[in-house]
């Protein structure tokens, strides 16, 4: 596993930003963190990447546990926060070698920078001072600074806010590219950019996790709203369930375990229920995850 986290917590004050978060995520996956202001993002990349001690819980990255093992972690974590705090009057090249400094690259420096600056398109700007960047060149040069040490974990929170969509669009393909080669995690309360962009969702909303599901999946969830998880005791009849009055789609999650998308207010687990009971099915499980994706899905189309 390259990130692992089990039932994480954080409390700040009396308040729970992360309560009870657990996910594990594959070398190469790409998974966007999706969830409104306020959600639990930063907070958990944060802690992740070695920036925030978390409050209980476990957490590590390739196998290197982030209170116990925070060099080896550290090493293998490239980190671009929020809002991108850059040195501004600091020049591009003279800033990543400074970082490449940092993480003690020694003679390797100028090379690594050179083929950073290459990898993130920088090579006109170079010789620029931070402050005279455009906002979207300010993100190549955090997207260099967290590349330099070739980390196998990128972690990126909201790397596209604030551009403009030219901007966007550049930013999202040089993540799509870095992608190829590492595992990435961002985060985003925009939609679109997890199409866009990722393989994997992981919906978060008041610090819990609200639904984890591959990215094909999202526009689903999106428009559904409601979801239900079926365990059966064998393989359902697909056709037969999805002649139910309100389901939109189902798809399946692991042998005889099914997210069934419905496109109804109405709680329609009864008539599955019934429908199961008919067909002398046994039903394992039957639980909605609905209510608060659909307030996290409000939440975010208001802005
Ligand atoms: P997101 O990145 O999804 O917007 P955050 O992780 O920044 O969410 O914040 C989660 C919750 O924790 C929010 O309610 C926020 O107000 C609170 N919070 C974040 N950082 C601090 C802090 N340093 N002190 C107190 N509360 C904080
Ligand atoms: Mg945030």
């Amino acid at each position: 596993m390259s990130v692992e986290a089990e039932k994480i917590t954080r409390l700040y004050g009396r308040q729970k930003a992360l309560d009870g978060v657990s996910f594990s995520i594959s070398e190469g996956e790409v998974v966007a963190l999706l969830g409104p202001n306020g959600a639990g993002k930063s907070t958990m990349l944060k802690i992740i990447a070695c920036f925030l001690q978390k409050t209980s819980g476990r957490a590590s990255v390739c196998g290197y546990d982030v209170d116990e093992q925070q060099m080896a972690v550290k090493r293998r974590v490239g980190y671009l926060p929020e809002n991108n705090p850059l040195y501004t009057d600091m020049y591009v090249r003279e800033y990543l070698m400074f970082v490449a400094g940092v993480y003690g690259l020694g003679r390797n420096s100028h090379k690594r920078v050179d083929e950073m600056i290459g990898i993130t398109g920088l090579g006109d700007e170079r010789k620029k001072t931070i402050g005279t960047l455009s906002r979207g060149y300010r993100q190549r040069v955090g997207l260099a600074q967290a590349l330099i040490h070739d980390p196998e974990v990128l972690i990126l929170d909201e790397p596209t806010s604030g551009l403009d969509p030219n901007q966007l669009a550049e930013i999202r393909s040089l993540i799509k590219e870095i992608g190829r080669q590492k595992t990435v995690i961002l985060s985003t309360h925009i939609m679109q950019e997890v199409e866009a962009v990722c393989n994997r969702v992981i919906i978060i909303n008041k610090g819990r996790i609200m639904a984890d599901a591959p990215n094909r999946e999202v526009r689903l969830l999106n428009r559904a709203a409601r979801v239900i998880r079926l365990e059966l005791d064998r393989e359902a009849d697909l056709e037969g369930l999805k002649k139910i009055e309100g389901v939109a789609d189902i798809t399946v999650e692991e042998p005889f375990v099914y997210r069934i998308f419905s496109n109804t207010p109405r709680d329609i687990r009864p008539d599955i229920f019934y429908y199961a009971v008919s067909k002398g099915m046994i039903i394992l499980g039957l639980e909605q995850q609905s209510e608060s994706l659909e307030e996290v899905f409000r939440e975010m189309t208001r802005q």
